[in-house]
């Protein structure tokens, strides 16, 4: 089947806003941790003015976490493959080209409303804002490496599980509900 560019990036902002992902940008911002600082295409105060393939498909430290947890990582890493032409906060991809797979969509406003709220908590206590940031970097580079090093179809994540519960503890509202979340491991 065939689809547009406009409608996957249409469908991604969809998919996060189902997830309730933008609770957790809310206070990211807040805290001056946004991943679209510095970017040209950002207008102060109206927002993103050139939404691309590029920018929908990626996901911060945060959300990594979130998706890694609940097992749909590697569906999300597996349906943006299918998309051409992603680029660093742009995209080269066509108007239209084929696709074989969409993803199912999850409702996770609770879980990530959760996850906001001991964020906001985390970074009040943490007088030096900078260390939510430096976490949300940590996250998305533990995460990203050890996804690398699997496409081998090596679906263990033992010892990266183990790393994340040590960093992650702290968020003790999420970590009280996200079992009713998880499909996999
Ligand atoms: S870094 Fe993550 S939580 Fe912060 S604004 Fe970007 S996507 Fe949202
Ligand atoms: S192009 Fe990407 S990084 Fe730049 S403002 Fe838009 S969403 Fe943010």
């Amino acid at each position: 089947m065939h689809t547009t560019r406009a409608d996957v990036i249409k469908w991604g902002l969809e998919y996060l806003d189902d997830a309730g992902t933008g609770a957790i940008c809310t206070v990211c911002i807040s805290t001056g941790g946004s991943c679209c600082a510095g970017c040209r295409h950002l207008t102060p105060g109206v927002g993103c003015q050139r939404r691309n393939t590029s920018c929908t498909s990626w996901l911060c430290g945060y959300l990594l976490f979130i998706f890694h947890e609940l097992g749909i990582l590697a569906d999300w890493y597996s349906f943006w493959k299918q998309v051409p032409g992603i680029d660093f906060r742009q995209d080269f991809t066509p108007s239209e080209f084929p696709i074989e797979k969409w993803i199912d969509k999850r409702n996770l406003k609770i879980l990530t409303a959760a996850f906001s709220q001991d964020l906001q908590e985390v970074s009040k206590k943490n007088e030096q804002y900078s260390s939510t940031i430096k976490r949300n970097d940590l996250l998305f580079r533990m995460i990203t490496l050890e996804y690398d090093f699997k496409m081998n179809g090596d679906d263990h994540f033992d010892a990266l599980n183990k790393r994340l519960a040590r960093l992650m503890k702290d968020f003790k509202r999420y970590n009280a509900i996200k079992s009713l979340y998880q499909s996999k491991k």
